[in-house]
């Protein structure tokens, strides 16, 4: 386990947004640039909490690194991660508007699914199987949390079950999205 750097900035929790626990893990949405992130790997300068999300009793530590991919960078990406002494739970950091385990953005889903709601075709430039899987995962999910007389409007679920703070295209049923932090010091581009 490696000490957190001197030099991470501190980060500023949204208030009305909890942590939601995953696989043990505590996800943090992040305003940072992929793109940043992907040029500097390692070396980029990550935001850290100022305690443990769960316990709130403990400074969290440095402990390493996830690579990630996504749609549009040709390699991997390193997230950084952080665990608690105290109550040993692990929190990692993600860039904001993807979800997890789920290499397309959001925005990029969500056209999907408008256009082949919408139009009755799908997207171009993204694999037939994986946008029919999400329609599939949309209808299920939709049903699920807000009920059948959804189904008739499906992109308005979407936007709804983001908004609850569910992955609207998960092949499980759980919540998934986390906290959003915004560093102070940088913004999306
Ligand atoms: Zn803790």
């Amino acid at each position: 386990m490696e000490e957190f750097s001197r030099t991470d900035p501190p980060v500023r929790e949204i208030e009305d947004r909890k942590p939601v626990s995953m696989d043990g893990a505590r996800i943090i949405f992040v305003c940072v640039s992929l793109k940043e992130i992907f040029d500097q790997q390692r070396e980029f300068i990550w935001p850290r909490p100022d305690r443990c999300l769960r316990c709130g009793l403990s400074k969290v530590w440095g402990k390493g690194f996830v690579l990630a991919y996504f749609d549009d960078l040709a390699g991997g990406v390193y997230l950084r991660r952080y665990r608690c002494p105290e109550c040993r739970c692990v929190i990692r950091l993600r860039r904001q508007g993807y979800f997890a385990r789920i290499q397309a953005s959001i925005e990029t889903i969500r056209s999907s699914l408008g256009q082949c709601i919408g139009q009755g075709r799908w997207l171009a430039g993204s694999s037939r199987g994986r946008q029919r899987h999400w329609l599939k995962a949309l209808i299920r999910n939709t049903v699920a949390y807000l009920g059948n007389v959804w189904k008739s409007q499906l992109l308005e679920g979407f936007d709804r079950l983001l908004c609850r703070g569910v992955v609207p295209v998960s092949r499980s049923i759980d919540p998934a999205m986390g906290t959003v932090f915004e560093p102070p010091y940088r913004s999306v581009p």
